[in-house]
């Protein structure tokens, strides 16, 4: 791609570094960007700055916060002692927009996978163990995507869980295989954290 303008290049290439966007997308955006009102540009990159510069992660189970504890963590009226387990906050999102579980959260970051270099280490693994071990936890709900990576996840803590007295389970799986928990409906989700089913029976099914 030529380019007659070095900074309109720079725009290009910065843009195309996103996932999904080419260069022909990048530089349709940033024209696009250039022909609306110049205060449009300026709130998008004051905004992603801003985010960058001030995230927060709640130190209680890490989910993205503007506050050092999340509003959910600090809500008195949800059920204290259970704990979901998943991935990242769009799954956060996903089960709270099913408005059927009043219990907390713990973001993993991630699940375990060899291929993409991601390690156990790599995850919030150990202040999860750290919760379940606190004596305030009855149970933990994990809800990770039906892959193998999931399920290696899911075993991984399992096994670190075995001394625990806690309550273990899983989200039924209406979610198919490979399905990502931000694609089910609500219903569906909603339906398959009410039909939770043991951890243990999940391990030896799969
Ligand atoms: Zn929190």
């Amino acid at each position: 791609m030529e380019f007659s303008s070095k900074l309109l290049e720079n725009a290009v290439y910065e843009m195309s570094q996103l996932p999904g966007i080419g260069k022909r997308t990048a530089l349709r955006l940033v024209l696009h960007l250039l022909r609306q009102p110049e205060s449009q540009t300026i709130n998008l990159a004051s905004a992603l700055t801003t985010l960058r510069k001030d995230i927060k992660f709640c130190k209680k189970c890490h989910s993205i916060s503007d506050l050092e504890i999340c509003h959910i963590c600090s809500n008195p009226n949800r059920v204290q002692d259970t704990i979901c387990v998943v991935e990242d906050i769009r799954d956060v999102m996903a089960i709270e927009s099913t408005s059927q579980y009043r219990g907390l959260y713990h973001v993993l970051g991630g699940k375990i996978s060899p291929l993409d270099g991601v390690g156990p280490h790599d995850l919030a693994i150990a202040s999860l163990v750290e919760r379940a071990k606190s004596g305030e936890v009855s149970e933990l709900i994990f809800a990770l995507s039906a892959t193998m990576e999931g399920d290696t996840t899911n075993f991984y803590i399992y096994k670190l869980l075995k001394e625990v007295t806690i309550r273990t389970s899983t989200i039924a799986r209406g979610i198919g295989v490979n399905d990502e928990l931000e694609y089910a409906d609500e219903v569906t989700l909603g339906r398959s954290i009410i039909n939770r089913i043991p951890l243990e029976q999940a391990l030896k099914s799969s």
